[in-house]
């Protein structure tokens, strides 16, 4: 397994807390577990780089870099064997295929490109009429902040409706980079959504997330995603039990308000896709009342139709 290098901007931020340990190779990595294609993307693949999951939506792995290198990464066999990204192909596919209205860029890092081959990739995307929204996956404002620039929000900006979706696990992340860059691309009109990965040792606490989730809307970003870890080679280390995750999300819901509330959701493996878990509210049913447990543990009844 490839050993990447951390840059700078983790490097100086690597002495803060638990939030290192996502970055740092240990030797508990080469205890055998998991999968090399976790969500078995490789079934699904159509043509180079091109994911094609769900009905409306696909996935372009633009490429195998990354700013982060992330130990639990789903796609760390891409690091190695990458098998490379064609536009043309892609774009031919989504072409034929007008169920396609979504289309997330992802890698890796999209912007590890440059610009220009990020317009590229743009453009010929918003050439196609049923395209109605790109989204871009990222971890540039944790990892790299100054990635974002004037020049690379009004790349984004002429692309609209573009939607980034960032990567962050930890509020140690957000420094003052980080706010500058969320508020370059949020004042310009672009929503941004983030994704967190429940982390052993690293964020699986209630008062660790809800400083994250609540630190992300204080910055316009609207927590979207907390997924459980896939199971790829070596994460077992990073792993929370689904049981335990529950747990953390039944002390989460009602505390902090919907708009700092993600929802969880884990990818079934074999490629079995998304799967969005709650914990069960709903004690009982009596012909048209059902019983319920609120957020402080309170039984109500509620009358249905
Ligand atoms: S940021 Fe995403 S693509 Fe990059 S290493 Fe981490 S999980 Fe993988």
């Amino acid at each position: 397994m490839r050993m990447p290098t951390l840059n700078h901007h983790l490097i100086g931020l690597i002495h803060k807390s638990s939030f290192k340990k996502q970055f740092i190779f240990k030797k508990t990595e080469l205890i055998p577990c998991g999968f090399k294609d976790p969500l078995n993307e490789d079934k699904f693949k159509k043509t180079k780089g091109l994911i094609y999951r769900y009905p409306d939506r696909v996935v372009l792995t633009t490429t195998n870099r990354c700013f982060a290198y992330c130990r639990f990464c789903f796609r760390k066999n891409n690091w190695e064997h990458f098998e490379g990204f064609s536009l043309k192909e892609a774009i031919k596919y989504i072409e034929k295929n007008k169920q396609i209205r979504e289309v997330l860029i992802s890698g890796g890092d999209p912007l590890t490109l440059e610009n220009g081959e990020l317009e590229k990739i743009l453009n010929n995307l918003r050439e196609i009429k049923h395209i109605e929204v790109i989204r871009i996956g990222t971890r540039a404002l944790t990892s790299n902040p100054k990635r974002i620039n004037r020049e690379t929000v009004n790349l984004f900006s002429r692309y609209k409706p573009l939607w980034i979706a960032i990567h962050i696990n930890h509020p140690d992340e957000i420094t003052k980079e980080f706010r500058e860059s969320a508020r370059l691309i949020v004042s310009s009109g672009i929503p941004v959504i983030s994704q967190t990965v429940l982390l052993k040792g690293i964020n699986d606490n209630t008062g660790t997330l809800k400083k994250l989730f609540c630190e992300l809307v204080k910055n316009s970003i609207k927590p979207y995603y907390l997924f459980g870890c896939d199971a790829a080679f070596g994460n077992g280390k990073f792993r929370v039990p689904t049981d335990k995750a529950l747990e953390l999300v039944k002390k989460l819901r009602g505390w902090i308000s919907g708009i700092c509330m993600p929802t969880f959701t884990f990818d079934l493996q074999k490629g079995g896709g998304k799967v969005v878990l709650e914990p069960n509210c709903l004690v009982k049913r009596e012909k048209n009342r059902l019983l319920f447990k609120n957020f402080e543990g309170k039984e109500f009844w509620y009358e249905d139709i």
